[in-house]
């Protein structure tokens, strides 16, 4: 499903992504762990092209992109395939939770407002939102803002879903209802890459995990070999020191 072949991006002088390789399969669920400034958010930005990489290949269900050779109907394509979830939940704070789930579909996916809707709220009741379908996102918790943000990502129902620490912004008492949630959208087979601190979680729900670090893929494994077993000192150190 994501194939991603020498992937490099720099920031002026700092080498972001060194040539990174990724594969992951069709329902599968890739876990990237690793230190603050490693390059993880950069890669899933590169992915969807919010960042420009250099040079690499990026591939993702049937659309192909060389980093050399793009074009604004290459970017487009490739913007299609997948939908991030952010930090910080990215919602438009004018708008209700359902109004956020819906826009894309109204908007970029030219639905009938009705249509747009229907789904909306079935998405909204599946993260566990029945009853908060009008409310704005002040008046709703952490929790249940993220929760507003992964609907929104599911409505485009894009070929991949990419988290970017979906609940490191959350307080304590809201991470697990969301976690809960991404648990419950990897059983249904959704292509998932997930970058993350919450290492539990990613043994229990990641078919595979990389360990980054200084913009490279230092190790890359089964969760249980990673964190029972790590074999680069790197991954040691970065386990030890979490842990
Ligand atoms: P991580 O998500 O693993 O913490 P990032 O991908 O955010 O790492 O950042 C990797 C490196 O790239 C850091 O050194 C960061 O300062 C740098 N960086 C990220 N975004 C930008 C940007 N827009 N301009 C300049 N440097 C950036
Ligand atoms: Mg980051």
């Amino acid at each position: 499903m994501i194939t991603v072949k020498n992937l490099k991006k720099r920031f002026g002088n700092n080498v972001v992504l060194d040539g990174i390789d990724i594969h992951v399969n069709e329902g599968e669920v890739l876990a990237i762990i690793g230190p603050s400034g490693s390059g993880k958010s950069t890669l899933l930005r590169c992915l969807n092209l919010l960042e420009k990489p250099e040079e690499g290949i990026i591939q993702i269900a049937g659309t192909k992109v060389d980093a050399r050779k793009m074009n604004s109907k290459a970017i487009y394509q490739l913007r299609q395939q997948t939908a991030m979830v952010f930090q910080h939940y990215n919602l438009f704070k004018n708008k209700t939770a359902l109004e956020n789930v819906t826009e894309s579909l109204i908007i970029a996916k030219k639905m009938k407002k009705s249509e747009a809707e229907k789904i909306g709220k079935e998405l909204l009741e599946k993260v566990g939102l029945k009853d908060k379908f009008h409310q704005y996102p002040a008046t709703l918790s952490g929790g249940q803002q993220q929760r507003v943000g992964i609907a929104r990502a599911l409505a485009v129902n894009p070929s991949a879903i990419l988290f970017d620490e979906p609940t490191s912004a959350l307080d304590p008492e809201w991470v697990s209802e969301v976690l809960q949630v991404m648990k419950e959208i990897a059983e249904q087979k959704s292509t998932m890459i997930i970058v993350t601190h919450e290492m539990q979680f990613a043994e229990e729900v990641a078919d595979r995990v990389i360990f980054m670090a200084d913009g490279n893929i230092v190790e890359e494994n089964t969760p249980y070999e990673i964190f029972n077993r790590p074999q680069s000192p790197r991954t040691q150190q970065f386990l030890k020191k979490i842990g």
